[in-house]
């Protein structure tokens, strides 16, 4: 479904992302991991189109993305929900939702739309007239990928989801994410969390300095020597 083919990509002099190749399947959850710093907000902003890539290619569905705008890659498709949720604090969660189904394609399965978040997140329903900001941090993300599902995505990213939850709320997001992928939805996600991300995802990708590292099977690189000792303490 998606395809980065040695992608290099350059803040001024700094070269963040080193000759990059990987893959994601349709309907999968694939896992992109990483510590501080390794290049996965780069390589996630450069699948969005908010960076430019200085070489290479991504191809999403066959078609060459890398030279699209943000907005133009939202039409075909690819949707990401940012790290740190980035909601409107004044605004209800429905007015929230609402938002992510700005763009044209979205914009009619509306209604369809909000019953399936509504019926995934429970919650939001309760409290959609409540201002954004006065809700939970876990409720806080389940909005964040509601306004992301509203905008009938093909490809979800979801950039740290786990960032300052509680273990037992990731536990319930990662669940979530379980039930959506189910319906068909294929999504990348992005993380530090390794451990669980590895869990539920079916392949990965890890990150270190701007270059991959590993990837393969979720299930194998769980017991792979070198990503126990450097990410999971073992
Ligand atoms: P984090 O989890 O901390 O977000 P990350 O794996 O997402 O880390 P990136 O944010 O992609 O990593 O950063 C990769 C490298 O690029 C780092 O060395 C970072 O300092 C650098 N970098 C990122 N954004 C910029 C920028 N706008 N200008 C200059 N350098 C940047």
């Amino acid at each position: 479904m998606l395809k980065l083919e040695n992608v290099n990509l350059f803040y001024g002099e700094i070269q963040a992302l080193w000759d990059l190749s990987l893959e994601v399947k349709e309907g999968q959850i694939v896992a992109l991991l990483g510590a501080n710093a390794a290049g996965k907000s780069s390589t996630i902003n450069a699948i969005s189109g908010i960076e430019k890539v200085t070489s290479g290619k991504i191809i999403f569905k066959g078609k060459e993305i890398q030279t699209m705008d943000p907005h133009e890659i939202v039409e075909e498709g690819i949707i990401q929900v940012p790290e740190g949720r980035k909601l409107f604090n004044y605004m209800t969660i429905e007015e929230n939702l609402e938002l992510g189904a700005y763009s044209k394609r979205a914009r009619k399965d509306l209604k369809k739309n909000l019953e399936m978040v509504y019926h995934l997140f429970p919650i939001l329903e309760e409290r959609k007239n409540q201002f954004a900001g006065e809700m939970s941090g876990g409720q806080q993300q389940m909005c964040a990928i509601g306004r992301g599902l509203m905008a009938s995505p093909k490809l979800l990213i979801i950039d740290e989801l786990s960032l300052g939850l509680a273990p037992i709320l990731v536990q319930k997001l990662l669940k979530a994410l379980v039930d959506i992928n189910k319906t068909g939805l294929t999504i990348l996600l992005v993380e530090q969390n390794v451990h669980q991300s590895l869990e539920i995802s079916k392949e990965a990708f890890v990150l270190e300095n701007g270059r991959l590292a590993l990837s393969g099977d979720a299930s194998e690189l769980l017991d792979n020597p070198h990503l126990k000792k450097a990410y999971l303490g073992m």
